[in-house]
């Protein structure tokens, strides 16, 4: 039998750092999504590199051109509901279904490749692209992934323009969304193809970190998180499975048990 690689073994201390914790948080970025055909924002094939995002994914984009806005956004909706959910994205859902409520799925990817994965309860940080909403926020908001066709009418309530679900530059992240992480009070913490750089995974993880609870990270390059964090590097499609498998092996979970044990 070959001997374990460095890879091998320092899945295996990642795993071991997460398996057995009570409450364990999973922050996922837009590489999490990649592996499906899902484009990044910041890489150099990023979204952001074709366009403006002041221009498309702004309250003031929105009002000097909805038209421009909605038709990027119908064809971002178009796109994603193309892509399939990656093996990574499917192995979040064995781990939720693992550990039921002692896990905590965020993203701030607005797709719904892990709803369909079969994950539950996904908490997204950013908004959800495949909702309309009232411009006006008198809180209407609908799921338009059946055909889009809400993104044309008006607010039913108020009569109001009506935008994407998205959460734009400028925007505050939903503060009920930041009250369940809160709530959450998660021991652990394992973050997925994120730059590390928007909010809030910029300042959970890192502060998680400097707090002394275990934070591990999968991604393809280092980012600013790297430095505090465990680190995996390499895509999520190819180490999530692995990591997940390891995580909710009874193998791993008795060795942690037993070695916080003496
Ligand atoms: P990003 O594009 O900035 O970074 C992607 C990260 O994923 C990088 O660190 C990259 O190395 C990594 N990566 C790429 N491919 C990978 C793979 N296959 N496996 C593992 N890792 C991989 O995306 P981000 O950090 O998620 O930040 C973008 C966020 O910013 C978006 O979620 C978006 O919501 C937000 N944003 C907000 C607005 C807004 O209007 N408020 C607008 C644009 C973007």
């Amino acid at each position: 039998m070959p001997a374990a690689s460095d890879q091998d073994r320092t899945l295996a201390e990642a795993a071991g750092l997460l398996a057995g914790r009570r409450r364990l948080l999973v922050l996922l970025g837009a590489g999490a999504s990649a592996d499906a055909g899902v484009p990044t924002f910041r890489g150099t094939d990023g979204l952001w590199q074709q366009v403006r995002p002041e221009d498309l994914a702004s309250a003031e984009g929105f009002r000097r051109d909805p038209q421009g806005v909605w038709a990027w956004y119908r064809q971002r909706r178009w796109e994603i509901a193309q892509c399939q959910p990656h093996a990574g994205q499917r192995a979040i859902a064995l781990l939720q279904r693992h550990l039921g409520s002692r896990v905590l799925v965020a993203t701030t990817n607005e797709d719904d490749l892990l709803e369909r994965a079969g994950v539950d309860r996904v908490v997204h940080l950013h908004g959800a692209i495949f909702n309309t909403s009232c411009v006006a926020n008198c809180g209407w908001v609908v799921d338009d992934r059946l055909d889009g066709s809400w993104s044309y009418l008006t607010c039913p309530d108020c009569q109001a323009a009506v935008r994407p679900g998205s959460v734009w530059f400028g925007e505050e992240v939903p503060s009920r969304v930041l009250v369940r992480i809160e709530h959450f009070r998660a021991e652990a913490c394992l973050v997925v193809g994120s730059s590390s750089l928007v909010q809030p995974v910029a300042a959970i993880a890192p502060e998680m970190a400097l707090a002394g609870r275990p934070v591990v990270e999968v991604n393809a390059e280092t980012t600013p998180l790297s430095s505090v964090a465990t680190s995996l590097r390499g895509r999520a499609v190819d180490l999530l499975p692995a990591l997940i498998d390891l995580i909710t092996s009874a193998t791993v979970r008795e060795r942690v048990m037993s070695t916080v044990g003496k």
